[in-house]
């Protein structure tokens, strides 16, 4: 017989995963589909960082206040260890202190502040070289390899969810979902594919959204001489203030890109900024890079891999062993953070196109859940 259920939900990243979390608290009986047979995805191969200070203001602001808020409220429920909390944005150039004062007198800059002189050493030691720092305690960190499958294995043994993994959804055609391991029936559909556009609905996407495209973006994780977590925040530089859009649409940002420009153009041309996190293991997760093609060249590049320890370097003053290093990559388009396409009236298409699914993704669920389910 035909296993039933109010709402199937395909993908079991973070954004399937935070839809599942939204529709379950709603006291509907909810599946999730993914063709892996573990998580594999941008989901686990993110820093882990659940940024709010920097993200580009308005809406992808305030879904990253609501989405921290969950993650802080679920992490303990599920096991999940936040390793730390807050950001130290880092500015070696007066252009980049100019651009966080600017920032701070943003509503986004509640609860932040500027920290120089004696107190920047007191307050970040590990740091070298630097004007100021930008403190920000809003932001979490979280082991993504780890924190996903918590995130699953609460929301089957907490919540009642069902997740079959190693299965393809081949087709949507309400109550039937057609699978790899046969069909399912539901009475709704949300679709969270991640960065696989051609698949299911890929004409309709490539119809409505044809500059959608994938980013792809080198990851290193260096050892340090600790035996635990080393840093009490994460940490971004000056190459972070031309990146996120909460500081770049400001116009004092004007002046530190055109600099930016002119001493760190290989950085900047590949897409290059920094954000440091530390783990439990004493190790610490660095990058990124950003390269935009429908399909990237699955191939790491080190050229790339020792711009980013240069920035690294330039921030902490030493260049430590690179422990590991891999790929991501994540949907794209240049003019919008994600989409939620209507397919038809119970399917929706949600996909997260920035690199902010992991900041973003439980407001997101809980908007989809309220707009299909009143
Ligand atoms: C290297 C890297 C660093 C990042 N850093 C950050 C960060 O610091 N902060 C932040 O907020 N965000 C960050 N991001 C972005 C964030 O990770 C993504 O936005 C988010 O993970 C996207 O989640 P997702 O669920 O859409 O995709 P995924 O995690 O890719 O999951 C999609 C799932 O759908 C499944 N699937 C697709 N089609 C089917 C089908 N037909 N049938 C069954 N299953 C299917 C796939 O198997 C996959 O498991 C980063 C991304 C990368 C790659």
């Amino acid at each position: 017989m035909e296993r039933s259920f109010d709402l199937a939900i395909v993908g079991a990243g973070i954004v399937g995963l935070a839809h599942a979390l939204a529709a379950a608290r709603r006291g509907l009986k909810v599946v999730v589909v993914d063709r892996d047979t573990r998580a594999n995805g941008a989901s686990i191969r993110n820093f882990g960082f659940v940024s709010v200070t920097g993200q580009q203001a308005g809406q992808t602001w305030q879904r990253a206040r609501r989405s921290r808020d969950i993650w802080a409220e679920i992490a303990p429920k599920a096991g999940i260890a936040v390793t730390h909390a807050g950001v130290c944005v880092t500015a070696r150039r007066p252009e980049t202190v100019a651009t966080l004062e600017a920032f701070l007198a943003t509503q986004m800059g509640e609860d932040c502040e500027l920290v120089a002189g004696p107190a920047l050493a007191a307050r970040f030691p590990f740091l070298v070289g630097q004007q100021a720092a930008l403190w920000s305690p809003h932001e979490l960190r979280v082991e993504s390899r780890e924190a996903i499958p918590l995130l699953a294995a609460h929301l089957e043994c907490d919540w009642g969810v069902t997740i079959l993994r190693g299965t393809t959804v081949h087709g949507v055609a309400l109550p039937a979902i057609e699978t790899s391991a046969g069909r399912l029936r539901a009475d709704a559909a949300i679709i969270c594919p991640g960065d696989d556009f051609t698949g299911l609905y890929a004409d309709e996407l490539k119809a409505a959204y044809p500059q959608l495209t994938r980013c792809k973006l080198q990851m290193l994780r260096v050892r340090t001489a600790a035996a635990g977590p080393d840093l009490p925040c994460a940490v971004m530089s000056d190459l972070s203030v031309v990146r996120y859009l909460g500081y770049a649409e400001l116009p004092e940002s004007a002046a530190l890109r055109a600099r930016i420009e002119r001493e760190q153009p290989e950085q900047l041309a590949n897409g290059i900024h920094l954000i440091v996190v530390a783990s439990a293991d004493g190790t610490r997760v660095v990058g990124d890079s950003h390269h935009y093609a429908a399909t990237p060249d699955p191939f790491g590049d080190t050229d790339v891999d020792e711009l980013m320890l240069d920035e690294y370097e330039a921030v902490f003053g030493t260049r430590p062993p690179v422990e590991a290093r891999w790929l991501g990559t994540y949907a794209s388009l240049p003019d919008r953070p994600m989409l939620r396409e209507r397919i038809e009236g119970r399917v929706r298409l949600v996909i997260v196109t920035s690199g902010t699914g992991a900041s973003t993704a439980f407001a997101i669920g809980e908007e989809t859940i309220a707009e299909m389910f009143g």
